[in-house]
């Protein structure tokens, strides 16, 4: 006899997972047909493989994320997450690692190698711009379709916590919107999403020069990325924190709030890890405000007091920073130390916005410590590797350089011990101590 298992409010187990094995399957079809895709046997029709390869995949993960929103009632889904070989550093989530960092070394450095693949998306490209598809269409692509799949993903488990919710809507806008369509119809290689430092070419002396001389919008680009360094960043961290660009607008943000959700228990939150942490973002910081004075010192010596010494000390940068670490071990890495590898110890932007949130910001996490059950929930679920149940305890606001406002911790707190919050600069960093009498 065929029995139901029914939980109150939920639907039949079976029908759920019916729907969740037919979308797993459809998507395990669709990545060997992705694999596929790396040969030759794609020239056959460039629109079928990518119908079969990217479409295909696609629709068998919204499946099974949908199926997920039937099958169960709203409310925080993490459990046995560390128990999984996909989530804990198992043989699944090494497999993805290897995967992610295979794509990212093959885009920059072997595009050769992905021809056959790439060759499946110019009947987009044309569409989009009226020229074959390359492999940074291919990484585009491919990149903003990660972060619309995966944020559906999140918008269904979180589908009881309106920030969450209102946050991941945000990040997917920005993805598809300024950092893949709008640049994809002005084709000067510019985001209206990335600024300086994190994209430190924006500011050179060469950008200057390309930008105003191609016109309005370049002029106005060139203007706008100013605005947004000096003036928009300041202020918006001031009134809420890093979040406003780490968590709601930044293209790096947008991929570690969506595929890399699953994996934000992996961060390391030891002290050491913190440690680490301040030295090489600030570091990074260091050198590429080094890097870009220097550059425009010698473009206003016409070159004559640097020789190439600049450009080469930028060359060096963009391979090691702005290629190995952000591409390859940023997201390649996320599955085995945590989605937020890059923006914890890389990212100059996040360096700059952490310096703002810690000194000149309104922007805490308050604590009713009286209330806190040392679980340890927040502290294992933050991404940024914050030991965040040690200021519960000690009833003290989390003011951290790093913390990226994502709220998780608040969220997956169950006695609604957090709360991010805008208030006033004074008096944040004291202990409310009147909650643990
Ligand atoms: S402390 Fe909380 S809000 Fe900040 S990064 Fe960690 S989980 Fe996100
Ligand atoms: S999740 Fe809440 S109750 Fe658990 S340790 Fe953190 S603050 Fe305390």
């Amino acid at each position: 006899m065929n029995q139901e298992i029914l939980i109150p409010g939920d639907q039949p187990v079976s029908e759920n997972t019916v729907m969740k094995k037919s979308g797993l399957a459809l998507f395990s079809l669709g990545m060997l047909f992705f694999l596929i895709s790396f040969t030759s046997v794609t020239k056959f029709s460039p629109v079928l493989f990518f119908i079969l390869s990217i479409i295909l995949p696609c629709a068998g993960a919204l499946m099974f994320f949908t199926a997920q929103l039937k099958g169960s009632l709203p409310g925080v889904k993490k459990n046995n997450i560390q128990f999984l070989s996909a989530t804990n550093r198992g043989l699944i989530g090494w497999t993805v690692a290897v995967f992610l960092t295979g794509m990212y070394i093959l885009i920059y450095w072997f595009p050769e190698l992905l021809e056959n693949l790439i060759r499946i998306f110019d009947p987009l490209s044309y569409t989009f711009n009226g020229h074959p598809a390359n492999q940074w269409f291919l990484y585009g692509t491919l990149y903003t379709i990660a972060v619309l799949v995966m944020g559906v993903r999140m918008i269904v488990h979180n589908r009881h916590n309106k920030y969450q919710i209102i946050r991941t809507f945000s990040v997917m806008f920005f993805q598809l919107v300024l950092a893949y369509l709008i640049p994809m119809f002005i084709q000067n290689g510019f985001f209206f999403t990335y600024f300086w430092p994190l994209k430190q070419d924006y500011l050179f002396p060469s950008s200057y020069e390309y930008l105003v001389k191609s016109g309005g919008l370049g002029m106005f680009m060139f203007f706008w990325a100013a605005v947004m360094t000096f003036i928009a960043t300041p202020v918006l961290t001031y009134f809420y924190g890093k979040r406003w660009y780490c968590s709601w607008v930044c293209g790096c943000g947008a991929m570690a709030e969506t595929l890399g959700d699953p994996y934000r228990q992996n961060s390391d939150k030891s002290l050491t890890s913190w440690k680490i942490e301040r030295w090489m973002v600030n570091s990074v910081l260091l050198i590429i405000t080094v890097i870009t004075a220097l550059i425009w010192i010698d473009s206003a010596n016409k070159n004559f007091m640097l020789g190439e010494f600049a450009h080469t000390a930028n060359k060096w940068y963009a391979f090691f920073i702005s290629a190995m670490f952000a591409g390859v071990i940023g997201v390649g890495f996320y599955p085995l130390m945590g989605a937020r590898v890059w923006c914890r110890f890389g990212c100059p932007m996040a360096a700059v916005l952490g310096i703002f949130q810690k000194f000149f910001s309104r922007f805490r996490i308050t604590v009713n410590g009286g209330q806190c059950i040392s679980c340890g929930n927040c502290s294992t679920f933050c991404e940024m590797g914050i030991d965040v149940k040690s200021y519960a305890q000690r009833g003290q606001n989390v003011i951290r350089a790093s913390c990226v406002g994502c709220g998780v911790c608040s969220e997956v707190c169950p006695r609604g011990v957090l709360r991010l919050e805008n208030g006033p600069v004074e008096g944040r960093y004291e202990l409310n101590n009147e909650y643990l009498r």
